[in-house]
């Protein structure tokens, strides 16, 4: 099988009148759709159980979605051994076949781009934009996935021994669970759930309860796509009650994480326990946190591109990005011109419903809006509000883009992950004070330098410990295969989906040699 080199999907522009219409009347096709129940799928086969899982819309939140039948312990043992059972065919069937069913679960993506982004919209309250970002960032994992099983499953370089013939394959590992988060609704759940099935492994899925709709899609696209049944089994659920049975089971042998870093922590230590009767240790591969740093230099280039950099980066889908920059680490030199530029930004941006592609959407829920509300509180204590700071108007979780200035490094708000709209702006004396207070939490996942200066730049690759390091750009938006994706420390196993190394996470080598005369 031939295919072209990958290439990224790209972005359709919403600010010309057609295209934001095209969007607008998916928007109104998927509302004539919301409120319906869907069942959870084991094996093929339908269930429903006696209680249900609502998915509301957060910037509308009486508004239903739709509803989910909530999974138990009972059928999470099920989904397991059915997994288990299918997983015996599912590995022989060769790598081709799997990555013709991948391949063709993207080209159905793409004719669905519109509608997939309107239940995200909906569900997730991403503006246009950023629903498009991740509906094609989906779509790219799936590509590029196909492609890099192919480079396994070809013959494999090993170095050749006298009077014997030797070879190296990789083997998909077994039954994987696999636990998105809510933020990149599409774009993790398919790319976690893709790779783990195109290396041969079947999976129990458990969307987010947040987002159970975007697992669902995905569901309905590789079941078109010819995926057998059994091979992808969707288990919507809470985390809590039906998570640590799917960890725990003794025939599972890998786990696929990406949320916080208490839930990794949580999955990890419960992973690494040998149940009776199980084989082999679990792989945990777990992406979790972050507390990302834009360090703006005294030798910035320009200071208006520094201000759009960390503006994007900080309130970009409200900030709920593990990538968002949630601290400005600024030179004391241009300090006070950063701030009142980045005033001038932030006060700029408009609250309101996704549906109407304000810039800036509502927070996922009403837990993380208080949460966000609170540490909006803590942050005012710890420095000086300069704008934001309190709710705004509507029927959802709308909060103003919040910005704290004059805050200490160790200052709680610069130290905990808050995963909303909220940027704490904290004074370096210099370059050195900026790289070290980089590098002060327990996090590592992006980064970004804004500097004229070469040689800074240069310390900052050596120095700045985070897995995605950005120079004079913003420190979010990474794009598959050419920023491959993971962090360091507490932020996660350093997975690097989108990249080369990832595949390998899901399969297990094995070496064969023949002797020869
Ligand atoms: P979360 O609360 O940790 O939830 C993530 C997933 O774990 C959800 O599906 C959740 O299910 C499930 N879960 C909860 N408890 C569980 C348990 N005991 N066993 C198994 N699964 C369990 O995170 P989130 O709020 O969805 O996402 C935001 C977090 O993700 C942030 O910390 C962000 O930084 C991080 N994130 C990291 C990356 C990265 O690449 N490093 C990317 C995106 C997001 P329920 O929804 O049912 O609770
Ligand atoms: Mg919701």
């Amino acid at each position: 099988m031939k295919l072209k080199p990958f290439k990224n999907e790209s972005y359709h522009n919403f600010s010309d009148p057609k295209i934001f219409k095209v969007q607008n009347d998916a928007l109104k096709q998927v509302r004539r759709k919301l409120g319906k129940t869907y069942d959870i799928i084991i094996g093929g086969k339908k269930y429903q159980t006696g209680q249900k899982l609502t998915s509301f819309n957060p910037s509308d939140k009486d508004e239903v979605v739709a509803q989910f039948y909530k999974g138990t312990k009972e059928l999470a043992n099920l989904a397991i051994e059915t997994a288990a059972k299918k997983f015996e065919q599912w590995k022989n069937v060769p790598a081709v076949e799997r990555v013709k069913i991948l391949l063709k679960a993207a080209e159905i993506a793409k004719k669905r781009r519109f509608e997939i982004n309107a239940w995200m919209i909906t569900e997730a309250g991403k503006n246009f934009a950023e629903a498009e970002a991740d509906t094609a960032e989906a779509i790219d994992f799936m590509e590029f996935y196909a492609r890099e099983m192919l480079r396994y499953a070809d013959k494999q370089p090993i170095t050749p021994l006298p009077g014997e013939k030797n070879e190296l394959t990789y083997l998909p590992l077994g039954v994987g669970v696999v636990v998105p988060p809510w933020n990149f609704p599409f774009a993790i759940l398919v790319g976690m759930s893709s790779a783990a099935i195109v290396t041969g492994n079947t999976i129990v899925l458990k969307p987010s309860s947040d987002t159970p709709m975007m697992g669902q899609l995905y569901y309905e696209i590789m079941k078109q796509a010819g995926l057998p049944a059994g091979v992808l089994n969707f288990l919507p659920g809470s985390g809590g009650e039906v998570g640590d049975t799917l960890v725990a089971h003794p025939l599972t042998r890998f786990v696929s994480f990406t949320g916080s870093m208490e839930v990794g922590i949580h999955i990890n230590k419960l992973a690494a326990e040998v149940q009776p009767g199980q084989k082999w240790l679990k792989r945990v591969v777990a992406e979790m946190g972050g507390k990302d740093s834009i360090i703006v230099d005294n030798e910035v280039k320009n200071l208006d591109d520094a201000v759009a950099g960390v503006v994007a980066s900080a309130f970009g889908f409200q900030g709920q990005k593990c990538s968002a920059c949630s601290r400005a680490i600024v030179d004391a030199k241009v300090y006070d011109k950063f701030v009142a530029k980045l005033k001038e930004e932030v006060e700029k941006i408009q609250v309101g419903p996704a549906k109407e592609n304000y810039k800036a959407g509502p927070v996922i829920n009403a837990s993380a809006e208080r949460n966000i509300l609170s540490y909006i509180e803590i942050g005012k204590n710890e420095g000086r509000l300069l704008c934001g700071g309190e709710k705004a108007e509507g029927n959802g979780y709308y909060i103003k883009p919040t910005v704290i200035v004059d805050v200490d490094p160790m200052a709680r708000i610069s130290q905990e992950e808050i995963f909303g709209p909220v940027l704490a702006v904290i004074k370096a004396k210099n370059f050195n004070h900026a790289l070290e207070i980089g590098n002060n939490t327990i996090y590592g996942l992006t980064g970004a330098v804004y500097t004229n200066n070469k040689e800074k730049l240069a310390r900052a690759k050596k120095e700045f410990f985070v897995g995605n390091l950005y120079f004079n750009r913003k420190c979010t938006g990474a794009m598959v295969g050419g920023h491959p994706f993971g962090g360091f420390n507490m932020s996660g196993t350093d997975s690097k989906a989108g990249g080369r190394d990832y595949l390998l996470l899901f399969m297990q080598a094995k070496a064969m040699s023949e002797k020869v005369k």
